[in-house]
């Protein structure tokens, strides 16, 4: 493939987590066009210096408007830069407003389409993601499922097998690139003042659980009582609304802190009692560090991890099963040990990158 001819449309942290090892394998075939969705250096420019990603060109920042004015305003930013210097093929990620812009520029330039992570399906329409995904899924030309049964659920759509292609997921290769060594975890830990196993890890950004305020303010007291530490790294969605609920995420067991590098959020992902979160990558992740995740949430599009490494809970009930949890948690870390994750071998950015090489020579 020829230099910079293969467009790679990013604007969020994961897509920046899972497209990197896309990057990496692309090598100098790789332009990467970020959309300014996420634009914090936290989220965004710093984020992604441990990745190893090369700094992409960076489009007009569209971070907070509403969905409509991030799709429009990004979509129209791409075409403008494919219509530039035309790319050979578009790739896009996962489920969010950029994937839809990259999607949307490239059908209506004609160019061909690749959806990493193509398949999920929480089959709840009411989430932006599901509607970004089946989007994008429905123009790729390429669709790199990461499991079976995210490719089952692509052919039931009607999509043809012969775009379908399971690579497994890039995310396993991010987390193999960056995880800390075990002395490096434990400095990590030192510098944050908590011990291995003696703290559960929290992340929230999905809608249904921060833009309720009563269903937010539950959450975080909630939280603030559970028996142990709980790490609380806090999204920049969530950072504007704590302020304006005037919502204390200092009280009790939380120790809030800013969102962290990934090699760092690794770390205590990797070295926590177990999580609690509405993170879709996270849901991943834990299936390769082996711990415990419970997933707040109504539905998952990740039903590989639901009943081993993660369980879906109401707030209500989170707090009864964080103390069977702790209860019991050398014995479930030893079980999740022992079960191989369902995303794949760590090698899909370059089984991803071959396909892509095979679309571009057809
Ligand atoms: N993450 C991180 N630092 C943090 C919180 C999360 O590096 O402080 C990483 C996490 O390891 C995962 C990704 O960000 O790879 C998940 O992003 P997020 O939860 O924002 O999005 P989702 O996966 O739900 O789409």
């Amino acid at each position: 493939m020829q230099d910079r001819s293969v467009a790679v449309v990013l604007g969020t942290r994961p897509e920046f987590v899972k497209l990197a090892p896309v990057v990496r394998s692309l090598g100098s075939s790789a332009r990467v066009l970020h959309t300014g969705q996420h634009s914090t250096p936290q989220m965004s420019s710093s984020f992604l210096q441990p990745l190893g990603m090369p700094a992409p060109e960076l489009l007009e920042p569209i971070a907070g408007l509403p969905r409509a004015q991030q799709i429009r305003r990004a979509t129209t930013a791409l075409v403008r830069a494919f219509t530039v210097a035309r790319p050979a093929l578009v790739v896009v990620q996962g489920d969010t407003n950029s994937t839809t812009a990259g999607a949307l520029a490239a059908n209506a330039l004609g160019i061909p389409l690749a959806h990493v992570e193509a398949g999920l399906r929480s089959d709840d329409g009411n989430m932006p993601e599901e509607r970004n995904r089946i989007l994008a899924d429905h123009l790729s030309e390429l669709c790199c499922a990461p499991t079976d049964q995210a490719a089952t659920r692509l052919k039931n759509e009607g999509i043809s097998p012969a775009r379908v292609l399971v690579t497994g997921n890039t995310v396993v290769d991010a987390l193999n690139s960056c995880l800390p060594t075990r002395s490096a975890r434990k400095a990590i830990l030192a510098s944050m003042g908590i011990a291995s196993g003696a703290f559960i890890l929290a992340t929230f950004h999905r809608p249904e659980n921060v833009d309720n305020d009563d269903r937010f303010a539950e959450l975080m007291a909630i939280l603030a009582t559970l028996p142990i530490l709980v790490v609380f790294p806090v999204h920049p969605r969530n950072a504007a609304r704590l302020a304006k609920l005037g919502l204390d995420s200092t009280q009790g067991s939380l120790i809030r802190v800013d969102p962290l590098p990934y090699p760092d959020f690794l770390a205590l992902e990797a070295e926590c009692a177990f999580v609690i979160s509405d993170s879709g990558g996270v849901q991943e992740e834990v299936s390769v560090l082996g711990r415990p995740v419970i997933v707040v949430r109504e539905s998952t599009e990740r039903p590989e991890v639901i009943g081993t490494f993660a369980t879906l809970a109401q707030p209500g009930e989170i707090a009864a099963m964080a103390n069977g949890l702790l209860k019991s948690l050398v014995r479930t870390h030893e079980q999740l040990a022992a079960t191989p994750t369902p995303y794949g071998d760590g090698h899909s950015g370059e089984r991803i990158v071959d396909a892509l090489a095979a679309l571009v020579r057809s």
